[in-house]
């Protein structure tokens, strides 16, 4: 495994190109997918091509390859990153954070397991009770947090649109001692779009469900991938202690017995609602006034068909469990399990209009609500059928809704208690991990790593606002990236007395400032038009779009006449991304940013008589004239949870991993030429190597590098005679004629290219 590969697997680095272009980019990339080499550094950056197979490369030998080693030392890997990011976190006191991106399906979530698997196998050697502890505690969350969150339909993981964002904080001994979940939202508003036309019950349902079991509105639920570091982590541990304890058969089968423990939590991904109806109790379903079966509920009917129903009793009897050990009371489940229950009746709720008003069919479905969210009937009735509204003149009315905005508003009420619910327990459990009773002058720097698992550049054939909000955190990564390279680059050259070399790149801060820039930029426009009083079109909203951004460079607009497009005066306009022109159709974006949810639904949650709930909804305490002022729309409560979370990236040492889908068919020899050119385009990977290429993309300080390669040169072998370890250096590297390839710090060697530290591993590795 330690080998270095040899050249006909490709180059390993892509910087190490003859030439930066794509179709040496591809060639490269496709002839390591072939010969099963899916991962390929450039520099510091690791790209993996999903292989859709089962990969020997993960194990324990693996593992032991990697640790403590540089990176050049071995051929490319994930290990190689966690352990870069593990050992400037450790070694050097510094936060680190890990950026994997890539488009759904690329690999993300698996590449995030992998690095938890490996700095989980390289920490709490000694096995601390405390530190075992807080791993217990996480891997109880990862099984709440994946029942709730990870809701894959098992059909179509495509449309889930969550990012992960964690934070594991670490004791100055390198052991994990907490961790913290960042969790900010995209809400999808599909059902609004839905009840654009008529007579689509069936569709905007449809629809819902799919919101619903995939939690797409969840723009970044987070954390899954802490807690599956936690999972393995424990398994790690038990491995460690299967293999001290190999003479005690019994403390072997109460390993193993551990491990199997751990794999069901583990497994714990459906959908929370298929566990609750196929595996809660009798006794539980009956006060929640459930039927068994998902296939009774709107919601859960269509998901039921395609999601297996072995493993939901264990599961919920898992979810159950695991709430009570991260310390939720049983006033705190109780509540959970109500709230789960509400949404489902909700959803089966009817309404019908006689001669002159709507009304709700069935008033036992109602007083069920009431009593399971602790409210009264009458306001429960009332909240679903009118809608209280201030007049221009200040007066209060209430105004009855149309069948149509009564069905809208039941499912947005759904939509919201379930968001509402799974931000609530994100936050009771971030209470519970995180670091609590730290002294930094008794235990030292508490240190961070991030690992951020998220959606790389999107376009699609049509792009809308989900795509616009996706491109627009992938443009403020891409700022992060070259802002931090390039001044991480800049330090380093000053404190080494290495003569600085300008490196062209291009500067991205405009099309970042062309989509959030305050009064101007595209988000403000689009919150105007959302907070103009009257009847703003998508149109008139990209008219005012036009009038201000019209004289950008990276943005322009059209009206296609019907006969360019079926339907009429389509609208759209377009944004010259770092990446690649996209172009978005405006159709539903003023939809998509507004808050869908009555504010008579907030105050009906906010006055139950249930604290849990009650906690959950705080802004139901505002007057209708409050709320109407300036409710902070999606795309601006986007905008501000990617600036939080490009300031927390933006204080840490930032590694990377680009992720690539082969194919769509999930296909192991499948690769696809032109999907995959797409996603090197869109994921920057060109100006990735052009940037490091400018400058020097390996340094290592001058006895580090004679102890390793000493043995390569005859004047260094064993020991050197000169007066200084650099003028040794100077000697391995001029006998390896590559002095035009370095430049020479106060106490470090600067290499441009890794050619000639290949060279010289593949040189050291034929003498050992
Ligand atoms: P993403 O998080 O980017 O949407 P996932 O990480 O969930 O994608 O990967 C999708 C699927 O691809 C996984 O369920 C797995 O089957 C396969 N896969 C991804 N990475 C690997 C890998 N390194 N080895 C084997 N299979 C993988
Ligand atoms: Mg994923």
């Amino acid at each position: 495994m330690a080998e270095l590969e040899g050249l006909e697997f490709g180059k390993s680095d892509f910087v190490l190109l003859d030439e930066v272009n794509m179709e040496q980019f591809m060639e490269n990339l496709k002839l390591r997918f072939e010969k099963a080499r899916i991962y390929t550094f450039i520099g510091e950056v690791v790209v993996s091509v999903n292989p859709y197979k089962q990969m020997d490369i993960y194990g324990k030998e693996a593992i032991d390859a990697y640790r403590g080693r540089e990176l050049y030392e071995n051929p490319p890997h994930l290990y190689a990153v966690a352990d870069a990011a593990y050992k400037a976190m450790k070694r050097r006191a510094k936060d680190t954070c890990i950026v994997i991106s890539g488009e759904s399906g690329a690999g993300k979530t698996e590449a995030s397991k992998y690095i938890m698997q490996y700095i989980a196998a390289i920490t709490n050697p000694s096995q601390r009770a405390e530190v075992e502890s807080v791993k217990n505690v996480l891997l109880k969350s990862n099984c709440v947090l994946e029942a709730f969150g990870n809701a894959k339909t098992n059909r179509n993981d495509n449309s889930s649109r969550f990012g992960k964002y964690m934070d594991i904080n670490f004791n100055f001994n390198g052991d994990p001692t907490g961790g913290h979940i960042n969790n900010y939202l995209l809400e999808k508003r599909d059902i609004q779009t839905c009840l654009a036309g008529s007579g689509k019950e069936h569709v905007e349902k449809a629809i819902f469900i799919r919101s619903i079991t995939d939690s797409s509105f969840v723009m970044n639920v987070s954390t899954f991938p802490q807690f599956n570091f936690c999972t393995v982590l424990y398994c790690v541990c038990v491995c460690v202690c299967v293999c001290v304890c190999v003479c005690v058969c019994v403390c072997v089968c109460v390993c193993v017995c551990v491990c199997v423990c751990m794999c069901v939590c583990v497994c714990v991904c459906v959908c929370v609602f298929p566990q609750l109806l196929r595996g809660g109790s009798e006794e539980m379903l009956g006060s929640l006034h459930l039927q068994n079966d998902p296939v009774n509920y709107v919601y859960t009917r269509e998901g039921a068909a395609s999601t297996t129903s072995n493993n939901d009793r264990s599961n919920h009897r898992a979810v159950l469990s695991a709430l009570q050990v991260i310390g939720f009371s049983e006033e705190e489940i109780d509540s959970i399990y109500r709230i789960l229950g509400t949404i489902l009746i909700l959803g089966n709720l009817q309404f019908e209009t006689d001669s002159e008003s709507v009304q709700v069919v069935g008033l036992e479905a109602v007083s069920h609500i009431a009593g399971l969210t602790t409210t009264k009937p009458d306001n429960v009735t009332k909240s679903l059928l009118f809608r209280t509204v201030a007049t221009g003149g200040g007066e209060v009315i209430e105004k009855g809704h149309t069948e149509k905005e009564a069905c809208f508003g039941r499912d947005a009420f759904a939509k919201a208690l379930y968001e509402r619910l799974f931000c609530w327990i994100v936050a009771r459990i971030n209470a519970v991990i995180e670091v609590k009773d730290y002294n930094p002058v008794l235990h030292g720097k508490n240190t961070v790593i991030g690992v951020l698992d998220i959606y790389g550049f999107e376009i699609f054939e049509n792009n809308s606002f989900e795509q616009f909000c996706i491109n627009y955190c992938n443009e403020k990564l891409q700022q992060l990236f070259i802002e931090l390279i390039l001044r991480q680059e800049q330090d380093e050259y000053q404190r080494e007395g290495i003569t600085w070399q300008h490196i062209d790149y291009f500067n991205n801060q405009i099309i970042v400032d062309l989509v959030e820039q305050p009064h101007k930029g595209i988000i403000s426009v689009l919150d105007e038009a959302c907070l103009t009083v009257g009847k703003v079109t998508d149109t008139i909203c990209l008219e005012s779009m036009d009038a201000k951004l019209g004289q950008h460079p990276h943005y322009t607009s059209r009206k296609l006449t019907p006969s360019d497009k079926t339907m009429e005066f389509h609208r759209d306009f377009r944004i010259r991304h770092y990446a690649g022109d996209v172009t978005y159709s405006v159709e539903g974006f003023l939809d998509k940013n507004k808050d869908p949810l009555f504010q008579d639904f907030k105050r009906l949650m906010y006055n139950s008589s249930n604290p849990v709930l009650k906690e959950m909804w705080p802004d139901g305490q505002l007057s209708i004239t409050e709320v109407t002022k300036r409710p902070l729309t999606a795309a601006t409560l986007f905008k501000n949870s990617i600036v939080a979370l490009v300031d927390k990236l933006g204080c840490k040492e930032p590694y990377y991993v680009r992720c690539i889908k082969p194919n769509e068919m999930k296909s192991p020899v499948l690769f696809d030429d032109a999907r995959c050119q797409h996603q090197v385009a869109y994921l920057g990977l060109l100006e990735n190597v052009r940037v490091r290429r400018a400058g020097f993309a390996y340094r290592q300080p001058y006895a580090r590098f004679l102890q390793r390669y000493k043995m390569t040169c005859e004047y260094t072998w064993p020991n050197h005679l000169m007066e200084t370890d650099r003028e040794a250096v100077e000697a391995i590297v001029t006998q390896h004629g590559f002095q035009d390839d370095v430049a020479y710090g106060h106490t470090k060697l600067f290499v441009r290219t890794p050619r000639s530290l290949f060279t010289l591993e593949q040189e050291r590795a034929a003498l050992i």
